[in-house]
Parts: structure tokens; sequence; C-alpha cells
């Protein structure tokens, strides 16, 4: 195995100065075996509402080496507080069939890669908050595989950043259009959410699996994708989950695991707010993650990644699942 050029890792003391007291492990639920809701942990809208916000503070002072990032963030907050039209008129009328096939055209324009429907359910919501709407629209943007592989570089940060921007902007401009066919609709985008957490929803409306690394993985874009969402009652037909033996190939793949500096991904799946899955120990992440620009290696080293890649590999594991019978 070759030697992880980013380890050991130690921790900038300024920034362990600010870290609370409370592990994000035992906020985001680790050990507990009871099912509850979860609790936002980080990239908060307000950091003095979470215990981490001084970290999530102390993120935004590392000073990139070049104003590429400065101006991707600029545009990603412009596109973040972009108005969108007032719900207008009675309530289009679509079969839920039509409704899902509309959000097509999305990804045809080329505002995002893939789209899902998912039906909301409280257990995505964070504690203390309150989603009405019966639908999550989800929407993924792919990264450029070029960019995001100079991880843990400043250019792989700033790839992240203008993504979370088209991100946005697609989950406004759906928003847009459901409130002009009459259908109130509220845009979510990231890196700070609000109200609802993103992956699950991701899982279930067919954007893949969970990876080892605690992304999200499909086969055409690997785990090289960000997401944004938008909140409504109109009523689209959810989209099915995909699986394509992803969470049983992470079993016996340790690529993430060695790349990661402070050893942050665990070899086993670990029990989380009642449920056994693969989970990113919190606290070791987030300080080299915030000294890099928000890190990326993990994503970056998935083989899933990898352009032309996921695809071969998805074939791969359809062809041995249908030999063994599994
Ligand atoms: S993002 Fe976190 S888990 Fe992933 S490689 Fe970086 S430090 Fe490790
Ligand atoms: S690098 Fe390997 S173990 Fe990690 S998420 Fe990707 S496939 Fe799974």
């Amino acid at each position: 195995m070759a030697r992880n050029p980013h380890r050991p890792f130690h921790p900038d003391p300024a920034q362990m100065a600010v870290a609370p007291a409370v592990s994000g492990n035992s906020i985001n639920g680790l050990g507990e075996m009871d099912r509850r809701q979860p609790r936002m942990v980080y990239w908060a809208p307000d950091p003095d509402d979470i215990p981490h916000g001084e970290l999530q503070r102390w993120f935004y002072t590392v000073e990139p080496p070049d104003p590429a990032m400065a101006t991707a963030r600029i545009e990603r907050r412009k596109l973040t507080a972009m108005e969108i039209p007032e719900v207008t008129g009675d309530p289009a009328e679509r079969t839920p069939a039509a409704w899902t096939e509309e959000l097509q055209r999305f990804v045809e324009q080329g505002l995002c890669e893939r789209i899902g429907v998912a039906e909301m359910t409280p257990d995505w919501v964070y504690e203390g908050h309150e989603v009405r709407q019966s639908r999550i629209v989800i929407a993924g943007v792919q990264h450029d595989y070029e960019a995001i592989a100079t991880a843990p570089e400043w250019t792989a940060g700033t790839e992240v950043v203008r993504q979370y921007g088209r991100a946005s902007l697609v989950a406004k401009k759906i928003a847009a259009w459901l409130r002009l066919d009459g259908w109130p609709a509220e845009p979510v985008t990231g890196p700070m959410t609000g109200a609802v957490t993103m992956i699950p929803p991701a899982i279930a409306c067919g954007f893949g699996e969970l990876g080892k690394h605690g992304s999200v993985i499909n086969p055409e874009f690997g785990s090289s994708f960000r997401l944004s969402a938008v909140l409504t009652d109109a009523p689209f037909e959810p989209t099915p989950a995909r699986t394509f033996g992803i969470d049983d190939f992470c079993q016996s793949c340790r690529v993430c695991e060695n790349a990661c500096p402070p050893e942050a991904i665990a070899a086993d799946k670990q029990t989380v707010r009642g449920q056994e899955k693969w989970y990113v120990d919190f606290d070791k992440c987030l300080p080299f993650f915030n000294q890099t620009y928000g890190c990326a290696i993990c994503i970056a080293a998935c083989p899933w990644s990898r352009p032309g890649v996921g695809l071969n590999l998805a074939a791969k594991l359809a062809r041995r699942a249908e030999r063994t019978g599994s």
C-alpha cells in the first residue's frame, strides 16, 4: 500500500481552540440503539445554533492561495439568495407520472445531471424543525473529475463551491416553475440545508447507495456530485431507489479508508440512531476538512468516481450476481 502523503495529520491548535467539548459523533447519534430524528451537527444557517458553530466559522477563515474560490463563493451566495416568483394562479394538474417526467427537462437543459423524487418523511427532518410538504425533489450536479481529483488542494474545494452554486440554481429554477404552476415550493440549497438532510432522500429516490466514506455512490458519477432539493406538495410520482451491489463492494474495498488522512473512515458499519450503516467519524474528519477547503479526498479516491469506471463496475457486479444468483 502506498504511503499516505497527508499522514500524520496534526490539527491546527488555533482550530482546536474553538472546538466544543461535545463530540459531533454524539450529536449524530453514534452508538444509539433507538431511531430518532437527526440533529444538525454542521452547516447550520446560523452557526450560533450548533455547538460546532465556531468551527464552521473557522472553516471560512482558511485563506485559499487564489481568488477563484472567493469568486465561486460570492457566486454561490448570489444564487442562493436569488429571488424566485410567488405562487401564481390555481395549481396546475398533471398525472403524478407526468409531473415527474417534466423534471427531466432540467437535466436536458444541463442545469443538473440527475433528478429524482421521494415521499417526504420526518426521519429526514432535523430535530426542532418541521417540514409539511409531502414530496422532496432531489437534483444532483456532477463535479468536474479533474478538479475534484486535486483534493485536498483549494482547486477541489473551489469545484465543490461551484457545483453548490449550480445545485442552488437548479433548485431555484424547479421551485420557480412549480410556483408559476400554482404549487408552493421551497428550494433547499447546500451546504446549509436548513431543515432537511439530503443524503437519505437522495438514496430513497434512486441516487444510489451509501458508501463507506459516508457519501452516496452511483455508477454514473460515483460519489463525485452535490445535491440540492425542492420541497413541495405537487403530486410527483416518487422515483424508485436503485442498488448496484455498492454496499457489498464497500465491505471488501479499503481505498477511502487508506486515503483519509485523519483515519476517520471506519472499516465496518456502525449503529447510528438505531440503524447499522457506514459512518465517518465526525470528530476526526472535521479538523482536516476545515483545514483543506472541504477536503474531498475520499470522494476523489473512490474508484466509482473515476469517469467510466462506475458503469463497468456495476455491469461486472450485475454479471456476478446473475452467476451466483445473489
Ligand atoms: S472528507 Fe473527511 S472522511 Fe473524507 S478523506 Fe477527508 S477527512 Fe477523510
Ligand atoms: S473507496 Fe471503496 S470502500 Fe470507499 S466508498 Fe468507495 S467503493 Fe466504498
